[in-house]
């Protein structure tokens, strides 16, 4: 049996070198705040909102919560979220998605001031994971598959990775910090030519494609770690990832469970950008 690589473990981790940081921000008389914003009632939402609300409450980092009806205009979400950018007590700002339709999106994450950005949703946030420098910071999902891989003491540099999903918050994310690292990235997307055959060829498979049970036992060989970034309900309604857990454990080295891998990291990732960005206020003395 494969060894089972948990999120909590990552997560734990973060969180007590966090402590740490908090404290002597504390004791500079500087309380890292971050600033939600959910518009509607999506229920998945509602969930992240309240296990970033319980995440923040056990670092003691402020949260300020906003909630707009699903009915609210992309001038009433930009105007909020261009006040909170320009609130020197705000040190990130986080807007839920899935936004209603009618929302325009990407003028509502370019509201949001990179430095703030800490979900790594701007342009600028982005250009910064390609040319290494400016404002903003890494989209938090990618970073947390990092956390693990490092937690758990999995090499990366020369090894062969292969990612399933090629999104602008994960998979585009995830293969420059991967090459950052001296991997050797795959990326595949629906379009790829036998997609098993490029999954087996990997040392590390990642799946984000948000495709319940899509790597199964042709995926993978023996060797190999698997992380599955993928949360979707299955037919029963239960949260599960994109890998068939039980049959694809069995043949691996290691693996991701879902729920409790990724997603387990990725909110402490999250205040982790928060403390950051709370720091640089701090080294500038405003
Ligand atoms: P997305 O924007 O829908 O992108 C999915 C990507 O996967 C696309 O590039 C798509 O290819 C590819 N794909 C989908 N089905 C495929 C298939 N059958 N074969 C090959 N490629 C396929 O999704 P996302 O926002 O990146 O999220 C991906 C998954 O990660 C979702 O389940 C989401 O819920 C989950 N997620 C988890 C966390 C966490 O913290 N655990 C955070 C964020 C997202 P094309 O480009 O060709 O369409």
């Amino acid at each position: 049996m494969s060894e089972v690589l948990y999120g909590s473990a990552a997560a734990d981790a973060l969180r007590e070198s966090l402590r740490g940081r908090i404290a002597a921000l504390n004791a500079a008389r500087i309380t890292p705040r971050l600033a939600l914003v959910r518009v509607g009632e999506n229920p998945g939402s509602l969930s992240y909102q309240r296990s970033t609300r319980r995440a923040c409450e056990a670092l003691k980092v402020t949260v300020d919560e906003r909630v707009f009806p699903a009915s609210c205009t992309t001038g009433e979400l930009v105007a909020c979220l261009r006040l909170l950018s320009a609130d020197a007590a705000i040190h990130g700002c986080l807007l839920l998605r899935p936004l209603p339709e009618g929302i325009d999106e990407q003028a509502a994450s370019e509201a949001i001031a990179p430095e703030k950005d800490v979900d790594g949703v701007t342009s600028q946030s982005l250009r910064r994971l390609f040319v290494g420098y400016g404002p903003g910071h890494c989209p938090c999902t990618p970073e947390a598959v990092l956390h693990l891989l490092d937690h758990y003491r999995v090499p990366l540099e020369g090894r062969r990775v292969t990612i399933v999903g090629r999104s602008l918050i994960v998979g585009k994310p995830l293969a420059l910090l991967l090459t950052g690292r001296n991997a050797t990235v795959t990326l595949c997307h629906t379009r790829t030519e036998d997609l098993p055959a490029r999954c087996r060829e990997a040392d590390i498979l990642i799946s984000a494609a948000g495709s319940a049970g899509l790597i199964g036992p042709d995926h993978v060989r023996a060797g190999q770690t698997v992380v599955d970034v993928g949360t979707n309900l299955n037919a029963a309604g239960k949260l599960c990832g994109d890998v068939q857990f039980d049959a694809v454990a069995p043949l691996v080295d290691a693996i991701t469970p879902v729920p409790g891998g990724v997603g387990a990291v990725t909110t402490t990732v999250l205040l982790e950008h928060v403390v950051t960005a709370c720091e640089e206020v701090a080294s500038r003395g405003s």
